[in-house]
């Protein structure tokens, strides 16, 4: 072996990062393997247990410090995901936003949320106080998709680390630049715990090294595909696995909604960040009177949409480059169904740019309504009343959003409460996705768990129960010494108890 040779092989794997917008090489990064991942995750372990001794008002300081930072270096951020994504800066920009949103929610309110709190006994065990306490996990490996490559993992790295865990997170092999970014800042925010949230990047085989790697939980967020292949992984070591998968978000419209602001709704959550959003819009279910009027409303605002990599575009290009091909796909097959296009078709889909679809009376077994398009395309069919489209909406393997337009808000919520969605908006698209304080995330093939909100910083924290007895008890039913006649009587007593109640 030469020298070079040797230099070569010493050298570790790296991965190109190319520019979705321009297909520029953008950066390498190194292709982490097993022994860098449990490296990442031992430096993490250790900075964990000093982070979980603190009192949560000092880790809320420190993770303010960070969100100062990262608002600091807001442009850096957004220029980063806009670069890795090819979404307009606008959109990036706001996705920083929200994220800073969601950060200092969650820092303020994890020592509230999981602090030690006191608990009814109930008469058996009066002579106990009980105490229940949320703990850190330890470590949790956090695994992202690349759609919004700094929001949507946050949700789950923000609120692991305000419940007080290390992470460690592996990004998107299409976004790893953001990731590395976002710890960095944590590093210059908070040097004092640095290493704390550690970063790994790669594509799959790395994100299973993570998922094999002891990690105390997993918070994956991506494609049910890709879900059951980690969760299967976690399976063997029993490691706790938190999915955020995709969607086919329905919208229901009703005969008295107000057509203009639910088509403007719907073509911002169909089109916007090219379709790929996990809770974007996909299906319409529009009652017959009303269904012609906002295909048309919608058709014409979303045919002015620009489409490019310029500045002033409405969405850019595909992220990754075989979702056009999904897409197109799709529209294929819903055509050939016997579908109407009333705007685009199988020509839109030009290279990484996919102009707005929008179709019409696409069977209801069609991929289109099935599978996740995760495209510029939106389904508009007619439903006889809302009873219908409720349940043409919980006809999906998916089940992550929704919303519903109305004229009446009361009406909109009682229809909302009827939709198998882990969120809903009434007269929005997305509302639930700015308020920090809801929970997010699905069922069915949407996934499991919940991020954000108090359940979100819950997801990462163990109850711990604790009694501790203040009194003998008259009768100590936990002693082989207790007499068998007060035993009876204590019985006695319970049956008494329980059948009057
Ligand atoms: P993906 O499933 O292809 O990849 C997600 C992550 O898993 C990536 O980091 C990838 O490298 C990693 N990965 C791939 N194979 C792996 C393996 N075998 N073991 C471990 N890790 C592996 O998803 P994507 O294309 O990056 O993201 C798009 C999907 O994410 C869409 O379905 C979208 O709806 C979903 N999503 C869901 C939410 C939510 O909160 N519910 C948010 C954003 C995106």
């Amino acid at each position: 072996m030469t020298e070079t040779d040797r230099e070569t092989a010493s050298r570790p794997a790296t991965f190109t990062v190319h520019a979705p917008a321009t297909g520029k090489a953008l950066a390498e990064h190194p292709v982490h393997g097993p022994a860098d991942v449990a490296r990442a995750v031992e430096r993490a372990r250790s900075a964990a247990a000093g982070w979980a001794a603190l009192p949560a008002a000092r880790r809320r300081d420190h993770l303010l410090r960070w969100k100062r930072k990262l608002a600091s270096a807001l442009d850096d951020l957004a220029d980063m995901i806009t670069a890795e994504t090819g979404k307009p800066r606008g959109d990036a920009v706001l996705e920083a936003v929200l994220t800073l949103e969601h950060l200092t929610w969650a820092a303020r309110n994890a020592g509230r949320v999981l602090r030690r709190r006191g608990v009814r006994t109930g008469l058996l065990a009066a002579n106990q106080r009980a105490t229940l306490v949320h703990r850190p996990l330890g470590v949790i490996g956090v695994i992202g998709p690349w759609n919004y490559p700094l929001y949507t993992p946050m949700g789950s790295i923000g609120y692991a680390l305000a419940a007080g865990n290390a992470v460690v997170f592996k990004p998107s092999e299409y976004t790893p630049g953001t990731g590395v970014l976002v710890a960095g800042l944590f590093d210059e925010a908070v040097p004092e715990h640095a290493g704390l949230l550690g970063v790994v990047t790669g594509a799959a085989s790395t994100g299973e090294a993570l998922a094999r790697s002891g990690v105390d939980k997993v918070a994956f967020t991506g494609s049910p595909g890709t879900a059951r292949k980690v969760m299967a992984v976690c399976a063997q070591s029993l490691t706790p696995f938190l999915a955020e998968c995709g969607g086919k978000d329905a919208t229901v419209v009703t005969a008295d909604a107000d057509l203009d602001a639910a088509a403007d709704a719907v073509v911002w959550g169909a089109m916007s960040n090219a379709g790929q959003t996990c809770a974007g819009v996909e299906r319409v279910y529009a009652v017959r009177e009303v269904h012609a009027a906002l295909c048309r409303k919608v058709v014409e605002r979303a045919g002015a949409l620009s489409v490019g990599p310029g500045p002033d575009s409405a969405y850019g290009p595909m992220t990754m480059p075989g979702q056009a091909a999904v897409v197109q796909r799709h529209v294929d097959a819903a055509l050939a169904a016997g579908a109407r296009a009333l705007l685009g078709g199988s020509a839109s889909v030009t290279g990484a740019y996919v102009t707005p679809v929008v179709l019409a009376d696409v069977p209801e077994d069609a991929a289109a309504m099935r599978e996740e398009t995760f495209g510029p395309m939106v389904v508009i069919n007619a439903v006889a009343d809302a009873d219908e489209a409720v349940r043409r909406a919980n006809a999906s393997p998916y089940a992550l959003g929704a919303s519903v337009f109305s004229g009446d808000r009361r009406a909109g919520a009682a229809i909302a409460s009827r939709l198998r969605a882990g969120a809903v908006s009434v007269n929005s698209v997305l509302g639930f996705a700015a308020v920090p304080a809801l929970p997010f995330g699905g069922s069915g093939d949407s996934g499991f768990g919940r991020i954000h909100g108090a359940d979100g910083l819950r997801a990462f924290a163990a109850p711990q129960s604790v009694t501790v007895q203040r009194f003998a008890p008259p009768v100590n039913l936990t002693s082989f010494t207790a007499p068998a006649a007060a035993r009876a009587r204590a019985v006695s007593f319970a049956r008494w108890l329980h059948r009057r109640r």
